[in-house]
């Protein structure tokens, strides 16, 4: 058995100009970085608010750390639920106005857990096409009868729902969609969803912390109750600043996953310390409102200046603003040239967006200027 059909499969990737490489970062993530030795201006990360590099997060850390040690040590269940884990948890309910609230070590693992906890061979799921690839993992091993829906198709999800006959109907989408930054029309979503008496679950990966008055993301933009979204999940990595995920609901939904998500059972717990510190963060996030008017203020320069550049952009509203380019090598050589005049975005190739739709996804944080977004904006007419 030789690794020489793998060999192939790399150079094919390589030809299509699909190959993925790493870039080493040495310094925190910033608009301001060090990549591969070389200092650039960057636009690409998902620390929507600037709080990764934060001096009171990066301090509550570093205290919690001196009290806790560095390992969780063990999983929830055995002894690793720390009490910076539990008062996490705590806030997050609050946070999100949900009874209670359950923390994974990663977003991935949440999806997956909390699917697969809910859904067997014997029910349905429905997803968004355009959703994330840890949410359509999920419902494929989880065994349900797996639909897609085309984006943001209500009407098309409804008629699905009601030919179904499955136990249980889960309908799954992304509150924010990661590699278009619109928004999902959640409102007739879960209408339609609770005609046909299924769940609704949402992964507001992208919304927390940058949509709704105090960063509760999609949930609070719209104003949507426990009973609309019984499934609400969460993830830390992204506007909190930070690591890990959660999932908010009932107290029946959340002892459910205690018992039967996998990923959570069979998983040591994040680091005490990262809980303490996103304590800081959720704490900065709901009362620096000026991060997100920032922000917006930011996505309206960027947006009215790419359009004066004759780009398209999507409709997006959100700190994801990205350039479809088409082709995977064209996507490739423009991220190339902004390089080359000192700005980092990756392009972004299948399958992780569809065939033919590659793009830079430029992304936004209150971490920019507005000098850096001109910056940014003068770059990209010297590579349109
Ligand atoms: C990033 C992301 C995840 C995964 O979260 P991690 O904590 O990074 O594993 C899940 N869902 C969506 C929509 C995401 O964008």
């Amino acid at each position: 058995m030789s690794f020489s059909d793998l060999a192939q499969e790399l150079t094919l990737r390589k030809q299509q100009s699909l190959y993925r490489q790493r870039s080493v970062l040495a310094s925190p993530q910033q608009p301001e970085v060090v990549l591969d030795g070389k200092p650039f201006l960057a636009f690409c990360s998902n620390d929507y608010l600037g709080l990764a590099n934060h001096p009171d997060v990066v301090d509550a850390l570093q205290r919690a750390a001196n009290e806790f040690g560095v390992g969780g040590g063990a999983s929830h269940l055995v002894n690793g639920h720390s009490h910076h884990h539990h008062a996490l948890e705590e806030a997050l309910a609050e946070f999100t106005g949900r009874p209670r609230v359950l923390l994974f070590s990663t977003g991935y693992m949440a999806n997956l857990g909390v699917v697969n906890a809910l859904l067997d061979k014997r029910d349905a799921v429905f997803q968004d096409r355009l959703n994330h690839a840890s949410l359509l993992d999920a419902g494929l091993l989880s065994g349900a009868r797996f639909q897609r829906y085309q984006h943001n198709d209500v009407a098309q999800l409804a008629a699905r729902l009601a030919r179904s006959d499955a136990r249980r109907k889960l309908v799954v989408t992304d509150g924010v969609f990661s590699m278009d930054g619109d928004v999902a029309p959640l409102p007739a979503l879960c209408h339609a969803a609770q005609e046909a008496q299924a769940w609704v679950m949402v992964d507001d990966a992208h919304g927390f912390g940058c949509l709704g008055q105090s960063g509760g993301g999609v949930a609070e933009h719209f104003q949507l109750t426990e009973e609309q979204v019984p499934v609400l999940v969460g993830t830390l990595g992204k506007g909190f600043g930070t690591a890990g995920a959660f999932v908010a609901g009932s107290e029946v939904l959340i002892e459910t996953l205690i018992q039967f998500a996998r990923t959570y059972i069979y998983t040591t717990s994040m680091p005490p310390a990262v809980a303490a510190a996103t304590c800081k963060s959720l704490e900065l996030l709901q009362k620096e409102s000026w991060r997100r008017e920032h922000l917006n203020a930011l996505i309206e320069r960027f947006r009215a200046g790419a359009q004066q550049l004759g780009f398209t952009l999507m409709d997006s509203q959100t700190p994801i603003q990205p350039i479809v380019v088409g082709d995977a090598d064209k996507a490739l050589k423009m991220s190339e040239q902004l390089k080359a005049q000192g700005i980092y975005i990756s392009a972004i190739r299948p399958p992780t967006v569809p065939a033919g739709s590659a793009r830079l996804r430029v992304t936004l944080s209150a971490a920019h200027t507005e000098a850096q977004v001109d910056r940014l904006l003068a770059a990209l007419e010297s590579v349109r």
